[in-house]
């Protein structure tokens, strides 16, 4: 090879040589920078990571400091827990759902009276076992085994109910134990003695005050019979007084004796009734009671005293609305007398209002009914208003109130409403008047069918004068629901013109220009033959009146629907029967005098009977005693027997089931009523289950009396009455006793 070719290659591999090493010093330069840039980014995140690192540490110191505090927090809780668990009286213990106890009170494990045994870690079924080894509770005569089982059984039930258990020493221990989240239990153990001893200390008391009530009560009820058998005899003598010829002095005295003696017995009735109800010795004694004729009877008791002020009574009671409801009529009529009564004694002009209305239900067998009385009198004061619903309150606490009255009425009539079931409440403004309502839910009788009777065809359009705006009003609302057309005038000029319009005339006795009896006299003057009827709240004062021949009847305000009906269709039927010729007087029978038997051992009540009796054309025996009365019923063989109650010998009650014996015999039963002055509402059962027909509370009245008589007067014998107009002219009299 030749030297230059030797040159150039050595110059060509140097070249190359000299290249690669470019080449490997740009790769080496390469790599360090790249080692650099790594090298910086490494150091960057060493420093962040160290920063970073830092943060964890300083976060975890703070942690810890934390939790320290949290677990010092903890700790001071837990402490001041079980130092609170720790002191309380009553027993706390917990248990794992192994039933293992976890922690108990020294008040749970006092219970154990030292036993070491008792203690964390102890099962609950060990301790029913010491329990009933060491007699910790009085089990009574239950076997410790049966006794454990049941506390067991209690134990594993979802919520245990709470047991009261008595310890050995009498102390009552009330358990309850509450199962919490995964199966664990809190026991509580409750020392209850003092509220168990509390309760049987009141209960005693209750039981005493009970018994001190019922003597209260019998007390009263003795009392009021003791009171009443000397009034019977004052009350019964006065009112015969009353029928002698007196001076006009005299007479006041007379009356004054007689209203003081029926005075005294409201108030007796009113005291008897509150301690019965307070002694739970009021019962209700439903039956089927017409509630419309109720609300006119005691309407018509309080008429004298409301038209001597000029206050009118009305009666509202929705046409269409069942009368007929299952209830206790003898409560109903004293709710009604004293919201009604206390409205006419709180009014002095204007008028008082009942208004009934009433939804039926439950395809026609019960109503809710609606009642308000409603007054234009002196009104309550709104501070007043609960006040007056308590025992003996009233708004005027004075000793010199103008009002009478005991306090007593609204506290009895609000628990005989709540006895019923109702309610009542009562908006009143001072001045103006007040509305008693009540609201009460009562069977419809089943032969009530709630539909008015039909007005006859021939009234079509009824004229009714009348003075007084709202009973107008009312009496033209109700002819005209029933299909008739009704004019409405207050003047008797206007009616005379009017009346030649119409099918039938309602005139009011106290017309201010024209009286009712005027216009009738007008009216058949003009021959005019329109059936005619007065209605008025003093009739009595026009019933002599001749000119009452001109008319067709008369009603009584308020006037109820039944007899307004009623006498609208006698009205008519007699118009009709004017111009046709009488039939020819019946052959007289040969009467005989009625008998009446009278059992009665007071000689006074024998004296006030047969002066009663005086006026009468009867037959009249007295017996003494209850054997002489069965003597003589069978020797005189009486019409009717009135019989005294407690009477020597034998009584009344045992003297009445002899009679019915006798009387099985035979097809008769001779009414037998039932004169006692007993008012204790538990005699009346008695008596009517001996076999007496009805039953009068003494004092005796003459119109109660008479209207036994009447009612049950054979077809065969004279008439009683027949020299007796009095009756006829004492509707309220007969009230009275309806209603007492
Ligand atoms: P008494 O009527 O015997 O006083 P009540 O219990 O029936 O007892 O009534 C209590 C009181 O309520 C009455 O004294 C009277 O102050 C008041 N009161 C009751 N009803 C009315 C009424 N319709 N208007 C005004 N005040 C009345």
């Amino acid at each position: 090879m030749s030297l230059t070719k030797k040159l150039a290659d050595e110059r060509r591999a140097r070249l190359a040589a000299e290249r690669l090493l470019e080449l490997k010093q740009a790769e080496l330069f390469a790599a360090n920078r790249k080692l650099g840039k790594h090298a910086a980014e490494l150091s960057n995140e060493i420093v962040e990571t160290r920063a970073e690192v830092a943060n964890v540490i300083n976060e975890n110191k703070k942690v810890k400091s934390d939790l320290q505090v949290a677990n010092e927090k903890i700790e001071i809780a837990e402490r001041r827990l079980w130092l609170s668990i720790a002191s309380i009286r009553d027993g706390f213990a917990f248990f794992d759902v192994e039933s293992r106890m976890i922690a108990a009170n020294p008040s749970y494990l006092s219970v154990f009276d030292g036993l070491e045994d008792v203690r964390p870690g102890i099962t609950y079924s060990e301790i029913l076992q010491t329990i009933t080894d060491e007699g910790i509770f009085n089990i009574g005569d239950t076997p410790a085994s049966e006794w454990r089982q049941m506390m067991q059984e209690r134990w594993h039930q979802p919520t245990p109910e709470p047991i009261v258990l008595r310890l050995w020493n009498g102390e009552y221990i009330k358990l309850i134990d509450q199962r919490g989240h995964g199966g664990d239990i809190v026991s509580l153990a409750l020392n209850i003695t003092d509220t168990v001893r509390y309760e049987a200390k009141l209960k005693r008391e209750q039981q005493k005050a009970e018994a001190a009530s019922r003597a209260k009560s019998a007390f009263l009820a003795n009392m009021s019979h003791e009171i009443r058998t000397p009034m019977n005899g004052v009350v019964g003598m006065a009112d015969l007084l009353m029928d002698t010829s007196l001076s006009e002095e005299q007479r006041l005295f007379v009356s004054t004796i007689k209203n003081s003696g029926e005075a005294l017995l409201v108030i007796i009735n009113d005291v008897l009734d509150y301690s019965k109800i307070e002694a739970d010795k009021l019962d209700l004694r439903p039956e089927p009671f017409d509630l419309e004729r109720c609300i006119h009877e005691v309407m018509t008791l309080l008429q004298l005293s409301a038209r001597q002020k000029g206050v009118d009574l009305i009666v509202d009671y929705d046409l269409f609305l069942p009368t007929i409801f299952v209830g206790d009529p003898g409560r109903m009529r004293q709710v009604l007398t004293n919201l009604i009564g206390n409205a006419v004694k709180f009014t002095s002009h204007g008028h008082v209002m009942v208004r009934v209305v009433g939804v039926v239900r439950n395809k026609g067998t019960e109503a809710e009914l609606h009642i308000t009385v409603q007054d234009t009198g002196i009104g309550i004061p709104s501070d007043k208003v609960d006040h007056i619903f308590g025992e003996f309150n009233q708004v005027d606490e004075a000793q010199n109130r103008a009002f009478e009255g005991t306090g007593l009425g609204l506290a009895i009539t609000r628990r005989l409403i709540a006895l019923m079931s109702g309610e009542i409440w009562v908006d009143s403004v001072e001045g103006e008047g007040s509305n008693f309502g009540l609201r009460l839910t009562l069977p419809v009788d089943e032969n009530c069918d709630g539909l008015p009777t039909p007005l006859p065809s021939s009234i079509r359009h009824v004229l009714i004068a009348d003075e007084a705006e709202i009973n107008g009003q009312l009496l033209k609302r109700q002819l005209e629901q029933m299909g008739a057309r009704v004019s409405l005038c207050g003047a008797g000029d206007k009616a005379l013109r009017l009346a030649e319009q119409v099918d039938l005339v309602l005139i009011d006795q106290d017309l201010p220009e024209m009286a009712a009896l005027e216009i009738a006299e007008s009216l058949r003057a003009r021959a005019l033959d329109v059936p005619i009827i007065v209605l008025g709240s003093d009739l009595a004062s026009i019933a002599g009146d001749e000119r009452m021949m001109l008319v067709q009847g008369s009603l009584n305000k308020p006037v109820s629907r039944g007899d307004l009906f009623a006498r609208i269709a006698q009205a008519v039927q007699q118009q009709q029967l004017v111009d046709k010729p009488s039939e020819p007087p019946a052959a007289p029978n040969l009467l005989r005098p009625m008998r009446l038997l009278a059992a009665e051992d007071n000689k006074t009540n024998r004296l006030v009977f047969s002066k009663l009796m005086n006026s009468l054309e009867m037959e009249i025996e007295f017996a003494t005693n209850g054997e002489e009365a069965v003597a003589l019923y069978q020797s005189f063989s009486p019409d009717i027997v009135f019989m005294d109650i407690s009477m020597p010998k034998m009584d009344g009650k045992e003297a009445t089931r002899h009679i019915r014996e006798m009387e099985l015999a035979t097809d008769k039963q001779t009414p037998i009523v039932a004169l006692t002055a007993h008012a204790v509402d538990g005699d009346k059962e008695g008596i009517l289950s001996a076999g007496l027909d009805h039953y009068l509370t003494k004092p005796l009245r003459k119109a109660a009396i008479f209207e036994m008589i009447t009612r049950y007067r054979p077809d065969d014998v004279i008439d009683p009455f027949v020299e007796d107009l009095a009756v006829a002219d004492s509707p309220i009299d007969t009230m009275a006793q309806a209603s007492g």
